[in-house]
């Protein structure tokens, strides 16, 4: 074994069904009295029964978070947190949630509860991305890892099945690029091989079956691990390339990751052999041709241009994918990611 570098985030996680119900002893755990509660529409309900059990520890609900963490409603928000003067928040929700509770935490080191209702994963990382003027700008701070996370199986029953299968792929994306990443260790590596098991298992049962409770909690417990690698270790081509075509055309985020993984898995392969052979112990002998199957099965997109990609944008794209280097272990070659974006463009295996 070679020599690595662990280190462990302490995120406390609580983790079940039901466990919603757990948000008012952690509050009282994290010593706070007036917590402002930041959700969605679709999580309004979850929301107005958390307020009601906290009583008079719930300063407010703002149910106005937006995909990409925009500026403008992270300062609305803070309106709201001086107001009542909030001394801690709750978010409920998918990743666009969870972008504005670390997004609100950035500006007032106030404590967070996520409670995720996705499994994106954000909730164990400390990467923010914040959007101003059309940008988006992302960060990496210790100052937005949230302090508790409240894992609850039931709050994902409703997640449709279609989100739910890209949203898991996007969680295994993850996992996958933590298994090459230049600061990988043992740890992360059981915890993403362990992902990738949990969730390839889950999300076709989860679309056969959106109610079905021991999938929906191998997902879930998946989709924790899978942030925990993403939350520990550099991610790297893929990543990039998502952040980059989201960007620059307005991708939706989890089916953008989806149509991307096995190609850029791909592309990868030859550089890391011992993390393909780790990925064909779970995956079988071909595991980007696998990812490419399961994004089949869960009944993706797998083209870019059915997301919304113009064809004109591929050579754009790859552009701005080499534009700023960055590590990744098979060294970035024009022709071959230019290629690599035109079969997710069209929805063809990966090569
Ligand atoms: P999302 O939070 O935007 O949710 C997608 C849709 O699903 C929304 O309409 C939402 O209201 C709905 N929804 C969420 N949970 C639901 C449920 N249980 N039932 C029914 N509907 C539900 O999508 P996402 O993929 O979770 O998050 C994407 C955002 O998170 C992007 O902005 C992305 O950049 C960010 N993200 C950040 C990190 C990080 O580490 N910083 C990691 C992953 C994603």
């Amino acid at each position: 074994m070679n020599r690595f570098v662990y280190t462990s985030h302490p995120v406390r996680v609580v983790f079940g069904r039901g466990t919603v119900a757990a948000v008012p002893d952690e509050v009282e755990r994290l010593a706070l009295s007036r917590v402002l509660i930041v959700t969605t529409r679709s999580s309004a309900a979850t929301a107005d029964a958390v307020a009601a059990a906290l009583g008079g520890r719930a300063a407010g609900i703002f149910p106005g978070a937006v995909m990409h963490t925009p500026v403008a409603v992270t300062e609305t928000a803070m309106r709201l947190v001086a107001e009542t003067g909030a001394d801690g928040v709750v978010a409920i929700g998918g990743g666009s949630v969870t972008g504005l509770g670390k997004a609100i935490a950035l500006r007032t080191d106030l404590p967070q509860i996520v409670v995720p209702t996705t499994y994106a994963g954000s909730e164990m990382s400390p990467i923010l991305g914040e959007t101003k003027d059309g940008q988006k700008v992302t960060q990496s701070t210790e100052a937005v890892r949230p302090e508790v996370v409240v894992y609850d199986v039931d709050l994902t029953l409703g997640l449709p099945p279609a989100l739910s299968g890209t949203s898991g792929i996007n969680a295994i994306a993850h996992a996958v690029e933590a298994l090459y990443a230049p600061d990988r260790n043992p740890i992360i590596t059981l915890m993403a091989i362990e992902a990738i098991a949990a969730l390839t298992r889950a999300l076709p049962a989860i679309v056969r079956d959106p109610g079905d409770v021991a999938a929906r909690t191998d997902a879930l417990y998946g989709a924790w691990l899978s942030g925990v690698c993403l939350g520990s270790v550099s991610m790297a081509l893929h990543h990039k390339l998502c952040h980059t075509l989201g960007g620059s055309f307005d991708l939706p985020h989890a089916e953008t990751h989806t149509a991307v993984l096995p190609h850029a898995l791909a592309y990868n392969a030859p550089a890391v052999p011992e993390a393909m052979a780790r990925l064909a112990g779970v995956l079988g002998d071909d595991p980007a041709r696998a990812l490419w199957d399961l994004a089949g099965a869960v009944g993706a997109k797998r083209a870019l241009a059915d997301l919304g990609m113009p064809e004109s944008g591929i050579a754009l794209a790859a552009e701005r994918a080499l534009a700023r280097p960055y590590p990744n272990p098979r060294p970035l070659e024009r022709a071959a990611i230019e290629a690599l974006i035109t079969r997710a463009h069209a929805g063809a295996p990966p090569e």
